[in-house]
């Protein structure tokens, strides 16, 4: 398997500022160091809370915002640092769909002209041709050509996060970042959005970053998950060493709270103490410990690193 993305202490911080003067008293530390590998063709799923930086690693990665450090390498070559003009180039490969399909998509602009609109910024088509690839993309997605004369508030929510993923294909990408793309759905249309997810991925040959705030989402498309909190990987496995066998208390406070489909089997609920503290004032040593039902003395001082577990990459004391 080989590497379409090397990720490299990727750290996204954003100055705290107080007072007239305007002085850095701080940081947010929303995304802080972290490693990855996504294989060519893989999904690897990205899983937390809400603000535990899932949507900043994936738009750092993609370089629409700019890392505070760090590496990014698409094919061997550090994204962070390119220019304008070589990232453009890029850009083709390296697409994204967003959590939400109805501020997404520009409500002045046919369904038609959403979905060109890329390949008129790349100058990859134009006229009857471009005409052309618009319905062949609405019909991959699920969709019919006549729907290009639409606008898209004349569709569901569904139907528009099927026009946000045409759009993200139009290029031909090899990378797509999902960031939460069927959160904002009903339950009932988001494993049909997976469902297509998944056929494309076969079709098209495409890796994804697949990010959502939930282990039942992820579960089907996934081939490896990652779990992050407070702007960390606490632990990533294949999907199936996740779901069997997971190592980290957050992970298994997560999985818990999954649910299973045998009304046989007994799951205990772990409910986790308190809130997501805040990354501007992260605790000390494991950020995990103060939620922590397994916390010992050197949590509260020491910082765990991931590190290789039985063949599972994991943050945390207990398997030192
Ligand atoms: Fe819990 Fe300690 Fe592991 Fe953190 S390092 S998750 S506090 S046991
Ligand atoms: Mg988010």
């Amino acid at each position: 398997n080989q590497p379409l993305i090397e990720v490299k202490n990727l750290k996204k911080y954003y100055p705290i500022k107080k007072g007239i003067l305007s002085r850095t008293v701080g940081h947010v530390k929303a995304v802080d160091g972290l490693d990855f590998t996504i294989y060519k063709g893989e999904t690897l799923g990205l899983v937390g809370e809400s603000g535990c930086g899932k949507s900043t690693t994936g738009r750092t990665l993609l370089q629409l915002l700019k890392p505070t450090d760090g590496e990014v390498l698409y094919e061997g070559k550090n994204l962070v640092g390119m220019d304008a003009g070589q990232l453009r180039k890029l850009r083709k490969d390296l697409q994204m769909v967003f959590q939400d399909p109805y501020a997404s998509l520009d409500p002045r602009l046919t369904v038609g002209d959403i979905i060109a609109e890329p390949l008129n910024i790349h100058g990859i088509a134009s006229g009857k041709e471009r005409d052309k690839r618009v319905e062949q993309l609405l019909e991959v997605v699920g969709l019919s050509g006549y729907h290009a004369k639409r606008y898209a508030h004349e569709f569901s929510g569904g139907q528009r996060q099927r026009i946000g993923i045409a759009r993200a294909l139009a290029l031909n990408p090899k990378l797509i970042v999902a960031d939460e793309p069927v959160s904002a759905l009903d339950v009932s249309i988001q494993s049909q959005v997976i469902n297509l997810m998944q056929d494309l991925q076969d079709q098209f040959q495409l890796t994804y970053l697949f990010i959502a705030h939930d282990l039942s989402v992820v579960k089907h498309i996934s081939d490896r998950i990652g779990v992050m909190y407070l702007g960390r990987i606490v632990e990533l496995a294949d999907k199936r060493e996740l779901f069997s066998s997971s190592k980290h208390p957050y992970t298994k406070a997560l999985l818990s709270a999954v649910p299973i489909a045998d009304p046989l089997v007994k799951k205990e609920r772990i409910v986790l103490q308190g809130d997501v503290p805040s990354p501007a004032n992260p605790p000390s040593g494991c950020t995990f410990h103060p939620r922590c039902s397994e916390c010992m003395a050197i949590c509260r001082t020491e910082r765990p690193v991931l590190k290789e577990v039985n063949g599972q990459l994991v943050a945390c004391h207990l398997y030192n």
